[in-house]
């Protein structure tokens, strides 16, 4: 293509940015040429989209009300939404799992890093039973010590279970009215609608 040339859906790629004159401005909004006034119009039978009402028919690609068993089209939605179900099911359930895997490797961290409490608690307890002397401030420290390293990691391993036990709720409460309810989520429409 030569310079002087321009494809001819140069009017599309290009919208009116420049302001040329003010009378110029007035006759193209009045003619309906600005850009704003060249969108297309929706189809009124049609559901707005994204909405929660309005699903994208897979055979056609038309917005189709929800609550329609067959798009215009004759394509069978019902079913189309019934695998939109079973997939969000799959995908909440390979979730749980790969949290429940990741939480399985920061518990046993945490386990281990509870093993560091032992030497403080056992220690003063072999030195009782082998030695029988008295309780010294030292041992009551070290177990003080020992008690409250558990303490931190209970707390810890209560938090890193908590996604899990989310995830977990959310899998067992995954039924079909969640899933029309979820499909609603901000974030989600666009997602199961486009
Ligand atoms: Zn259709």
């Amino acid at each position: 293509m030569s310079e002087g040339q321009l494809p001819s859906n140069v009017h599309v790629l290009k919208p009116r940015t420049m302001s040329l004159s003010d009378r110029l401005d007035l006759f193209l909004e009045k003619n309906a040429l600005a850009p704003d006034e060249t969108l297309v119009r929706r189809d009124p039978t049609r559901p707005k989209a994204p909405g929660i009402n309005a699903i994208r028919c897979a055979c056609c690609g038309q917005m189709e009300y929800l609550t329609r068993e067959y798009c215009r089209c004759g394509h069978y939605l019902l079913g189309q939404l019934e695998d939109e179900f079973l997939e969000w099911k799959d995908g909440l359930k390979r979730a749980s799992e790969d949290i429940a895997e990741t939480t399985e490797q920061r518990l046993r961290a945490v386990r281990l890093m509870s093993l560091v409490s032992m030497p403080f608690i056992v220690a003063p307890l072999l030195y009782f039973v082998f030695n029988r002397s008295e309780i010294t401030i030292y041992a009551i420290m070290s177990t003080a010590i020992g008690v409250m390293i558990l303490g931190v990691m209970a707390i810890t391993e209560a938090h890193v279970c908590k996604p899990l036990r989310a995830s977990k709720a959310l899998l067992e409460n995954c039924t079909w009215q969640h899933f029309l309810e979820s499909r609603s989520w901000p974030g989600n429409i666009s997602e199961n609608l486009d």
